[in-house]
């Protein structure tokens, strides 16, 4: 792992293989949801993840970005979160498009390419304030709404 806040989820006890037909994915594909997907797997989740975010580079360090890159005091390859490659030996899927539409009860969404998908469980980090769902059960907000 390129970040050390990444790295530190790495261990060398072999993990159970935990859910292997669940699918989880996260709304937003940035530090949050690379920090939550990273723990999944690291905590031994073996079913499918999906990130989906419409921005089309692997997440960044945006604190590292304001506070160190832009002030000279850290180099901007050390922006990444993670590389393609990284984020495909997690088995980590990563979808191109924003949330349009999410039927919590259902377990389904819709992106704005139009695509449908069937998730277990969706976890919002768009860093912004989440519309309330009917089914709370199958959803967890990740970002602080403060954090902007
Ligand atoms: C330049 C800058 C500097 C910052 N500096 C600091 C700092 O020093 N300290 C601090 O605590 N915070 C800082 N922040 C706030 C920063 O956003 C958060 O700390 C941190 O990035 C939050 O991580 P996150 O994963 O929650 O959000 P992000 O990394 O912002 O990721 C959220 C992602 O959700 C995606 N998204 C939004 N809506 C949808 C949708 N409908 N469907 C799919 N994807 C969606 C967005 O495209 C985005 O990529 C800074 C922000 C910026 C822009």
């Amino acid at each position: 792992m390129n970040h050390p806040t990444l790295a530190a989820y790495n261990s060398e006890a072999p993990a159970p293989a935990l859910h292997p037909e669940r699918h989880i994915v996260t709304i937003g594909g940035g530090a949050a949801a690379a920090a939550a997907v990273t723990a999944l797997r690291q905590g031994g989740f073996a079913g499918r993840l999906t990130v989906i975010d419409p921005i089309l580079n692997e997440p960044v360090d945006r604190t590292n970005l304001s506070k160190m890159t832009l002030a000279g005091k850290k180099p901007a390859d050390t922006l990444p979160l993670w590389s393609p490659e990284e984020r495909a030996n997690l088995r980590v899927d990563r979808l191109e498009a924003s949330v349009t539409a999410l039927d919590g009860t259902a377990g389904t969404l819709t992106t704005s390419t139009g695509q449908a998908l069937q998730f277990d469980a969706a976890l919002f980090a768009p860093v912004v304030h989440p519309k309330r769902s009917a089914s709370p059960a199958k959803i967890c907000p990740m970002s602080s709404p403060s954090a902007t």
